[in-house]
């Protein structure tokens, strides 16, 4: 089985629609760790098997438990059996592009206030780690992607994270956004694509007074130059932040960073429309 560090189909799952407990079933992707912190993503079928080399456990046996138990394998390696979280599945899913991380998908959301209704309008779309945190926290999106590929990765992605019924709050456009818009008002405007002043323009009339625009950029000339073109089109509280996330290492005595961490991943870049 492979280990969280590949590519594995999350499968269908609607455990971030619904809150309420439930036991682990057929048909849902779980993360398994062993008793050395190890990670396994296993969609559970009847019949199937989770073999490693700590031995085997039947997917019988997890079918029926709750998220977070405890079982032994037939060797006596114990396991324990989790749905995993948001951050989990977007480590792993499928992708086309590369997606934002975890570490600033929360305060993107954050940066952007994004509120249960709210219409965003997202492009890139790639492969929709975006998307999927924006419909989880209520919004309603519209992506333009200019890749056909790409956007049915995104829309499976987003399908297979949230279930079905996500698709309803969320449609992808295959277009180029530097060409125009043609949604009529949104209270967002999220960017994760090489040239995001070029959008500003674009959003211009759709953009309600107000509301925020939010790019993504790996380069600090990026930010740079959105930044410029932002207040020059009248935004106010322009901001660009980056977001450091530094584990620590804690184990009895031995309490201290840890010796790694991913050190840059890109600029948020933001500002408020109003009217002049
Ligand atoms: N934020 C996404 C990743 C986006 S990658 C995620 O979290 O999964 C950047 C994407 O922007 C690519 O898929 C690329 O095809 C798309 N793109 C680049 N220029 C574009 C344009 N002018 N209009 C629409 N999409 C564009």
């Amino acid at each position: 089985m492979s280990p969280l560090s590949s590519q594995a189909e999350p499968g269908e799952g609607s455990a971030f629609l619904t809150q309420k407990p439930r036991p682990l079933s057929e048909g849902e992707t779980l993360l398994f760790l062993d008793s050395k912190d190890r990670r396994y993503l296993i969609k559970l079928q009847h019949g199937g098997k989770f073999q490693t080399h700590n031995g085997v456990i039947a997917h019988d046996d997890v079918i029926g438990q709750s998220d977070g138990s405890t079982l032994k394998s037939n060797t006596g390696s114990s396991f324990s059996v989790y749905r995993p979280t948001m951050s989990e599945f977007i480590l792993k899913m499928p992708r086309g592009a590369q997606v934002i991380y975890p570490k600033d998908l929360g305060p993107i959301l954050m940066a952007a206030d994004i509120f249960p209704g709210c219409h965003v309008l997202e492009s890139g779309v790639g492969s929709g780690a975006l998307s999927a945190t924006l419909v989880r926290a209520g919004a309603s999106v519209t992506g333009y992607e200019l890749r056909e590929d790409f956007a049915n990765r995104a829309r499976k992605n987003v399908a297979n994270l949230l279930g079905e019924a996500a698709l309803q709050s969320y449609c992808v456009e295959v277009r180029d956004i530097y060409e125009g818009v043609s949604v009529k008002t949104v209270d967002r405007v999220l960017l994760d694509l090489p040239e995001p002043w070029r959008v500003v323009e674009q959003v211009q009339d759709v953009l309600v007074s107000g509301g925020i625009l939010l790019a993504y950029t790996p380069s600090i000339l990026q930010a740079a130059q959105l930044n410029e073109r932002l207040v020059n089109s009248g935004y106010r509280m322009c901001e660009t932040v980056e977001i450091l996330q530094r584990g620590w290492h804690i184990k009895a005595q031995a309490v201290r960073p840890d010796h790694r961490m991913v050190a840059h991943t890109g600029f948020l870049t933001y500002g408020r429309k109003t009217e002049s």
